[in-house]
């Protein structure tokens, strides 16, 4: 069985940043799943995983526009620390996502820093601006259920909840 749309894949990888540090790491027994030709997972590499058969393995390195786009330093907002509560904790890295006055959907920002009284706030996806290299390989294929489908997005592994 092939890669295709409609089809869950199970990968195993290594990510690692354009200077080869290791950012994220998914180990046999362990496996990300997505459902392919969906958009689930970057560009570049559902690209790459088209066609692909179980056990087949990718080495492969992507600039940001098949990542997680360019950096955008626009997409930065100073919000002051009283805006949250006393009892929040401020960890870099957090994502927050910000409601706006007239409402709507929102947006999510990260934590990029606490500077003083202020909180750095960044709508850039934290991998935004930066060369990926993954390494890894396919370890299962399946046919999607049709609920799966519907959804567009695959029932296997985490993040999943209604
Ligand atoms: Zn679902």
């Amino acid at each position: 069985m092939e890669v295709l749309k409609n089809r869950v894949v199970g990968v195993t990888y290594v990510l690692r940043d354009g200077k080869g540090e290791e950012l994220e790491r998914r180990e046999e027994g362990e496996p990300f799943y997505y459902l392919h030709g969906h958009g689930n997972i970057i560009p570049g590499l559902e690209n790459t995983l088209s066609g692909f058969e179980e056990g087949d393995e990718f080495d492969v390195e992507f600039d940001p526009e098949d990542a997680y786009g360019d950096y955008n330093p626009n997409l930065q907002q100073r919000v002051s620390k009283d805006e949250f509560p006393d009892d929040f904790d401020l960890k870099p890295g957090l994502p927050i996502q910000l409601i706006p006055e007239e409402g709507g959907a929102g947006m999510v920002f990260f934590i990029k820093e606490v500077a003083g009284d202020q909180v750095i706030l960044d709508g850039n996806a934290p991998l935004a601006g930066k060369r990926l290299h993954f390494t890894g390989r396919v370890v299962e294929i399946r046919e999607a259920t049709e609920e799966e489908i519907e959804h567009g997005h695959a029932h296997t592994g985490e993040h999943h909840h209604h």
